[in-house]
């Protein structure tokens, strides 16, 4: 069986390609598409983001197979992140839902990733649950990151600013590579 039981991911560069702290000033302008989706916001420059295109078809297939979700992010500006994932429209199970809905638990600040790790899994499953005892793996574009690895968390590198999370990536982590 090679999914987890909980999956992290890092928002910044590892499902949007911008510091969303830094890059970005609201309000967002959706462009919505014929379905009603939304890939792409707008800020009030006029600049232009878009979530990296396989992560709602990634967040789908863990969810279908009972993963939970958690994001795991560092931003200074929590604000703008979650009106990124409310403002992101995406198709799951036939309807048009935010991307935020698909994720459990988001978890936000300066803390450690296995500290956001471990307050997700206490935000999912009651305030006992230990993350020493959940398969759990954190997509995360910064290496340093990997300490999460001494938790017993996988740490999938998402090494490519470009692609970000593909499903590739996804791919070879499920397959054990
Ligand atoms: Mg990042």
């Amino acid at each position: 069986m090679p999914y987890p039981e909980v999956a992290a991911f890092d928002l910044d560069y590892t499902v949007w390609p911008c510091f969303c702290d830094t890059h970005l000033n609201p309000p967002f302008k959706p462009v919505t598409g014929k379905n009603g989706e939304v890939h792409t916001l707008i800020d009030s420059y006029g600049y232009e983001v878009a979530f990296y295109k396989d992560v709602p078809r990634i967040l789908a297939d863990l969810k279908s197979h009972g993963v939970k979700i958690v994001s795991a992010s560092r931003t200074w500006a929590p604000d703008i992140a979650r009106d990124l994932l409310r403002g992101f429209k995406v198709e799951y199970e036939g309807e048009i839902v935010p991307l935020i809905t698909l994720f459990d638990s988001l978890q936000w600040g300066e803390r450690s990733k296995v500290n956001h790790i471990s307050l997700g899994i206490k935000d999912i499953f009651g305030k006992k649950a230990d993350i020493k005892d959940y398969k759990c793996c954190l997509f995360d574009d910064e290496s340093r990151n990997r300490d999460v690895e001494r938790y017993g968390v996988k740490y999938v590198y998402v090494r490519d600013p470009e692609k970000g999370t593909t499903w590739d990536l996804y791919q070879r982590y499920l397959s054990g590579n």
